[in-house]
């Protein structure tokens, strides 16, 4: 990342997804994940990263299961909003929402949501700040016709613009979360995505 003329936002032009990853332990919860790739077809094998901060990662390593829900275009911001903008520690993500579950006893979304896929793991690999964890695919159901979602397309047409804040202060281009204030701290951690200050820029 030392190239002279690096642009972080380069990075943004690789063709993700986004998806609910749910997870079960004491409890059920669910986190937005975009890092969720087929890397074998004999046997068929999807490589998912998930935020060490993300509660649903310390369950899928104690737990070796997960269900991947890959979101339709139609889904609205209120679906990341609930998965992605809080915590499992904090809140329910499920309550009042609709749900079905896998052979597995994960649940899945009925709703929203082009497909569904049952993992277990094999392999977890530890990256400093994500665990890239290597799944078998033990189950998968198609859901919906619709176009599953791409993170360009959210970008440019789920996310809510961000109000322009009264004060100076800097953006996250990951989730929009504006950091009021002069300075950003050099170990600063976006409250929501997790993301670090190479992430935020200054508000004109
Ligand atoms: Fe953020």
């Amino acid at each position: 990342m030392s190239g002279a003329g690096f642009d972080p936002s380069s990075l943004f032009r690789i063709g993700y997804g986004l998806y609910v990853l749910t997870t079960r332990a004491e409890k059920d919860n669910g986190c937005i994940v975009n890092a969720v790739m087929q890397v074998t077809d004999t046997p068929k094998r999807l490589a998912v990263a998930i935020n060490k901060q993300n509660l649903s990662c310390d369950t899928v390593s104690e737990t070796g299961v997960m269900n991947i829900n890959c979101l339709t275009e139609s889904a609205p911001f209120e679906v990341y909003r609930n998965f992605g903008y809080q915590s499992g520690r904090d809140a329910d993500k499920f309550a009042g929402i609709n749900y079905e579950r896998s052979e597995n006893g994960l649940i899945y979304l009925p709703e929203n949501n082009a497909a569904f896929i049952s993992l277990k793991v094999d392999q977890a690999l530890e990256l400093s700040t994500h665990k890239l964890f290597i799944c078998d695919v033990t189950d998968g159901r198609v859901l919906s016709d619709e176009t599953a979602v791409t993170y360009d397309y959210y970008q440019k047409n789920i996310k809510p613009k961000p109000e322009k804040p009264k004060r100076k202060g800097y953006i996250c281009k990951i989730c929009g979360y504006v950091y009021e204030g002069d300075e950003l701290p050099a170990d600063y951690v976006c409250p929501i995505c997790k993301h670090g200050i190479s992430d935020f820029e200054p508000i004109e």
